[in-house]
């Protein structure tokens, strides 16, 4: 037996999720990698799965988590053999395949990542899916600013949503590299925390959010959006010449009120980050530059530890946008 939240339907059409005991045997016969879980997360996607405040969970019951790091107990995936120790992110896991918030996993091998070296469960588990969207969005950005001949220091970069976990990761990493990182928040109380992780100035995410011109003044070499709707417009239209935009999130809205005119007009580029079917070598290239680059210190600053069933309140906390950073969850907690 082992521990594990549970989402389901009632008869009634109710939605729940609880934790529970199950059977090995009830693990998804079509995985062909038997995991023993040592940590997982929770995101914001796995807010919606444990509410149901939107129809992420494709299949009942079902193990939530998009995120899991722990051992290889069986494997008849030629890749992996037990004692293995690997993580796995995205693939639908946690939405349409049983997930990571239980003891154990029973997955496919081709989603599995092994475990960097230099990189513990917890911390692969702290960073989550929230901070290797932001090493995605990162890597999006340098390759960019590469082409361009643009240097880290040469300009301003906006991180929105700086609050939360992608937000957090993304302003460690590019204060690392030497960008000079503008975080944008709806907390101006956590300024401290803001700057403690890099952020050169803090600004108030109200001065992005309501909607505005299509080209305002140019600020921005870069920016990683993970709020969407008129932030991401804003963005857009505030983005210098030749710059460009990474976006992944829709925590304001999954609407993008814009023109095309700091496309047509700037040059901008537009760069689109799913981390979900994200291919294995890009996977891989991000959570090796993650283990080498980013500070741990700047990442124990923004992880709170929970367990499983403190899991559960913190769903609604996450979807709130009361949760700072990242919360990492101990599933044998
Ligand atoms: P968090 O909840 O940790 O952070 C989101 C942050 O957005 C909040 O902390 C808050 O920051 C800000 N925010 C919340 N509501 C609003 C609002 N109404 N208007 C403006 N800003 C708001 O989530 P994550 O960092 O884990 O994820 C961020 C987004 O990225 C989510 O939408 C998520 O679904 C998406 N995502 C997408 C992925 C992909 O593959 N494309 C992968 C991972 C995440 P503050 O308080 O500082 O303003």
């Amino acid at each position: 037996m082992f521990r594990a939240l549970l989402v389901d339907k009632t008869d009634d059409a109710g939605y729940h999720c609880k934790l529970t005991e199950l059977d090995e045997a009830q693990l998804p016969a079509s995985g062909d990698v038997t995991v023993r879980v040592a940590w997982s997360t929770i995101n914001y996607k796995d807010g919606l799965a444990i509410t149901g405040k939107a129809p992420v969970v494709r299949s009942f019951p079902l193990v939530p988590g998009i995120d899991l790091a722990g051992t290889v107990t069986e494997s008849a995936h030629p890749r992996w053999k037990p004692g293995d120790r690997v993580l796995l992110n995205g693939f639908g896991v946690g939405e349409s395949h049983w997930g990571g918030l239980a003891q154990m996993a029973r997955v496919k091998g081709d989603w599995l990542v092994a475990l960097p070296e230099g990189l513990s469960e917890r911390e692969a588990m702290a960073i989550g899916t929230a901070g290797y969207t932001a090493m995605l969005c990162v890597m999006a950005l340098q390759r960019h600013w590469e082409t361009a001949g643009v240097a880290p220091g040469s300009g301003e970069v906006l991180v929105t949503g700086a609050g939360g976990g992608v937000g957090g990761v993304a302003i460690a990493l590019l204060a690392a590299m030497g960008h000079q990182v503008v975080a944008s928040t709806g907390r101006p109380d956590e300024g401290d925390y803001l700057q403690g992780l890099g952020a050169r100035e803090v600004m108030d995410r109200s001065a992005l959010s309501a909607p505005g011109k299509p080209l305002q003044k140019e600020r921005w070499i870069g920016v990683v959006d993970s709020v969407g709707s008129h932030t991401l417009a804003n963005a857009c239209a505030s983005t210098r010449y030749g710059g460009a935009v990474a976006a992944c999130g829709l925590a304001q809205g999954m609407d993008f009120p814009s023109s095309v005119a700091p496309f047509i007009l700037r040059g901008v580029t537009l760069y689109g980050i799913d981390s979900v079917m994200a291919p294995l070598a890009r996977r891989e290239a991000a959570w090796q530059r993650l283990a080498t680059d980013l500070d741990r210190s700047r990442l124990n600053a923004m992880t709170k530890e929970l367990g499983l069933a403190e899991a559960l309140a913190a769903a609604p906390a996450i979807l709130a946008g009361r949760v700072r950073g990242r919360l990492v969850v101990n599933v044998n907690a």
